[in-house]
Parts: C-alpha cells; sequence; structure tokens
C-alpha cells in the first residue's frame, strides 16, 4: 500500500517536473531564469540517492535514553563510593560523549586515589574509559553488552545535538552544562576526523517546503558551529524551495566504537561482561569511584523514572560511495551516507520500548525519501 503510494506520487512528481521545464541532452533540467550552463551545473551536482525497498540492506531500531530536563553529569555516594552519573542523552550521545565525559571525570576526580570503574560501554561508557587513562587513572569497564551490541551503534551519528531537552524544561544550569559538553565534544571529534575513528566532515543540506525558524538549539551552539549557506532554489539541485548547506561532521558509531574500545585495551584497560541487577550490586565493587554510563539502564538500576525511551528506526540502503553529502528534509527525513550504508531516518516515537522493526513504518520512511531524491531534477531527467 505504501509503495504504492510511492509510486503514483513519484510519477506525479516526474510529470511535474517534466511539464514545467526544458530536458538538455546531458540530462538536466532548467528552469525559470538561471543561466542554462550554471543551472545544468547546479541541477546535477549532487547524485541521487537511489532509494528502492530492493536497495534495503537492514531495518534497526534503538532507543534513545531521554529527559526532557536533559543528560545527567550529577555525583552522589552510593554507600561508601563517590557514583558520578553520566547518562541520559536523548538523541544526541554521539554529539555530546566527549564534552559530558569530560564533565563527569572533572566531578569524579576530585579527591579520587586508585583504580575506576566505569559502568556500560556506550559512547558514554567508552569516552569516560578514555579520558580517565589519559588522566592516568587504572580503569575497568563493567558490562552488560559490548559494541556492537549496544544503543550506540544504532545511532545514525550527525555531530548535532538533537531530541537532548525540552526548552520548557532547561534550566540555566542545564543550559551551561549542555554548552560547555558541546564546546569541547566540537573539538575533540575534530582532531578525530579520518577514516581510522569514522569522523567525516560533508555538507548537510537541510531542505524544507516552508521559511524555517532558528531552533533553540542552534541558537546556543551559534558560537561554534560554521554559519549556514541559504541557498535560493536555483542554487541546489533539489526540488524543495527552501535549503540551508551547512559543513558538519559525522561520526560512523561502528567504527568509532570499535576503534576506541581497541585503544582501550591497548592502553590496558579492563573490560568484565556482567549485568547489574540493583545499585547494591555496584556499590560491592572494589572500586572506590563509579561512573554510570549505563544510558536506557540507568532508569531501572536508580530509579530514574524521568528517563524514558525514544524510539527511533532506520532503514539502511546499500552503500553508493559517491553519495558525500547529507540530506535533512520534510516530514522528518534524513539522509547520511556512511561506509556500512546509506542510512536513512528518521523516527521519533516517545515512551515505544519495542525494538523490532515495524515494517510500515520502514515503507514510510523509504517513501519519504524516495519523494526526495526521485524529485531531484537530475534523476528525473535520467529516469
Ligand atoms: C535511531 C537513533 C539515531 C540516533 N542518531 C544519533 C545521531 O545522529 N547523533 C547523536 O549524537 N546521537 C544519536 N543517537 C543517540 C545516541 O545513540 C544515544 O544518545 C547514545 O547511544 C547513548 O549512549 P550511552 O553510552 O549513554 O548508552 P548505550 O549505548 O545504551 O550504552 C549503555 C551501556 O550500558 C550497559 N548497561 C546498561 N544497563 C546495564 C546494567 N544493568 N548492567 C551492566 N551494564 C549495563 C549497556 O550494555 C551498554 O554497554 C541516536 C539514537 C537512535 C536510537
Amino acid at each position: 500500500m505504501a509503495a504504492e503510494q510511492a509510486l503514483s506520487r513519484r510519477s506525479l512528481l516526474k510529470g511535474a517536473a517534466a511539464g514545467t521545464g526544458a530536458i538538455l541532452a546531458s540530462g538536466c533540467t532548467i528552469t525559470g531564469t538561471t543561466p542554462p550552463q550554471a543551472a545544468s551545473v547546479t541541477r546535477c551536482m549532487l547524485p541521487p540517492v537511489r532509494v528502492s525497498e530492493g536497495r534495503r540492506i537492514r531495518s534497526v531500531v534503538g532507543l534513545r535514553p531521554y529527559r526532557r530536563a536533559g543528560f545527567r553529569v550529577e555525583r552522589e555516594t552510593l554507600g561508601d563510593k563517590a557514583l558520578i552519573h553520566n547518562y541520559g542523552h536523548g538523541g544526541g550521545g554521539i554529539t555530546l560523549s566527549w564534552g559530558s565525559s569530560r564533565l563527569a571525570i572533572d566531578l569524579g576526580l576530585h579527591g579520587h586515589d586508585g583504580p575506576a570503574a566505569v559502568i556500560g560501554s556506550g559512547i558514554m561508557g567508552l569516552t569516560t574509559a578514555w579520558l580517565l587513562i589519559e588522566q592516568g587513572v587504572p580503569v575497568t569497564i563493567y558490562t552488560k553488552a559490548l559494541p556492537p551490541m549496544t544503543t550506540s551503534n544504532i545511532a545514525g551519528g550527525e555531530w548535532y545535538p538533537s531530541i537532548v531537552y525540552s526548552s520548557n524544561a532547561m534550566t540555566p544550569a542545564f543550559e551551561r552544562q549542555f554548552v560547555a559538553a558541546s564546546e569541547y565534544s566540537y573539538r575533540r571529534f575534530q582532531i578525530m576526523a579520518g577514516e581510522r575513528y569514522g569522523v567525516h566532515w560533508h555538507d548537510l543540506y537541510s531542505l524544507s517546503n516552508r521559511p524555517s525558524r532558528t531552533g533553540n538549539t542552534a541558537a546556543l551552539l551559534a558560537h561554534i558551529l560554521p554559519e549556514a549557506e541559504i541557498l535560493d532554489p536555483g542554487q541546489h539541485p533539489f526540488a524543495q524551495p527552501y535549503a540551508r548547506r551547512i559543513p558538519e561532521m559525522f561520526i560512523e558509531p561502528p567504527v568509532f566504537l570499535r576503534e576506541l574500545l581497541e585503544d582501550i585495551r591497548v592502553a590496558g584497560g579492563n573490560v568484565v561482561v556482567r549485568d547489574f541487577a540493583t545499585a547494591g550490586d555496584i556499590a560491592a565493587l572494589p572500586e572506590n569511584t563509579i561512573f554510570n554510563c549505563t544510558g536506557l539502564g540507568a532508569r531501572a538500576l536508580f530509579g530514574d523514572e524521568e528517563l524514558i525511551p525514544v524510539r527511533g528506526q532506520l532503514e539502511i540502503l546499500l552503500p553508493q560511495p559517491e553519495i558525500d553529502y547529507a540530506m535533512k528534509g520534510p516530514g522528518g527525513a534524513y539522509m547520511f551516507p556512511r561506509s556500512d550504508g546509506i542510512v536513512c531516518g528518521g523516527s521519533t516515537d516517545y515512551r515505544n520500548w519495542s525494538t523490532e522493526p515495524d515494517p510500515q513504518l520502514g515503507a514510510a520512511i523509504l517513501v519519504n525519501h524516495a519523494d526526495i531524491f526521485d524529485a531531484m531534477p537530475c534523476r528525473n531527467a535520467e529516469a
């Protein structure tokens, strides 16, 4: 049903495009008053993503560990131990990881001596462990599941903190924490750019059918992010009338987590696979300073009812190495190019605990992306 809708919408779009512009021999469409040569170059400057059910290689689901009031970096005592929380980063955990973990170890190393324990080996556990190693602290990671079996492995990997807090619940203290974590993370990921850690710069095209407003997060981080370029319809290759181009970092979580875990092991960090049923079990560890990086697991372990899942489903298409740009579009669609496939998102479902892919949702995500990429004038002319 959804696929049929996709086809009919695509044919309509094709028909519309064919009726409004002249098709050049080169396969490009020119419209309006843009000089022909410039228009054809602009129209064809990006290769389209080839979206179809037949190119899908997997569907994945992850639960974002979300708190309305934002992520928790806080020190408390657990029996006679120092316990430092570092969890609840919603849809921005990859982005915020280095900075949030830096705030956590600044709290934890105050008055600390001897080895430290880190609970969890997602992005927060691994960055916390590495920063401790950099400070000369012997570390043991205790974790229920190792990469690739973590939520962090599911993430798309854009460096941008989305779905991290509710503006209504934001306090000045959290705002400072959020900005400080973002600033440090942004710098730290830049020095890891390249193949080894799977950190790459791409232009992100943010498309819309209506003019969009600057959001709270964009305003808070404007001082560290490059300015967006506003593009006129003749200056970009998409059918949507409004477009902005922003250079962004993208992190390939499977590559990044694997390499960081390897670095930790090479540097002498210990890893113990263990599932903690209660906070009491954690208090019984031999280390005196313990970092809680359990993501959504912190809800059951520490009774944090504010921590809820925000379910996200991604459809992964066959890799297309020629795609070196990213896209965010109408209907919440986003596309990130990675070596392990073209990542198509996204969905946002609050308080949904299901980790099973939903086939109907998957089909709808692909329809949404097909509508965007099949409507690129270059693609229409080629087909
Ligand atoms: C679909 C989707 C797309 C996303 N896209 C992005 C993106 O583009 N950019 C971005 O910045 N973020 C993104 N995110 C968010 C990001 O994935 C999370 O914020 C991040 O993974 C949280 O990391 P974490 O280390 O806190 O949790 P996790 O990765 O869940 O790690 C928690 C660790 O704790 C362990 N653990 C839990 N409970 C226990 C227990 N009881 N005993 C022992 N160990 C335990 C687990 O085994 C695991 O090792 C996305 C998330 C989803 C779902």
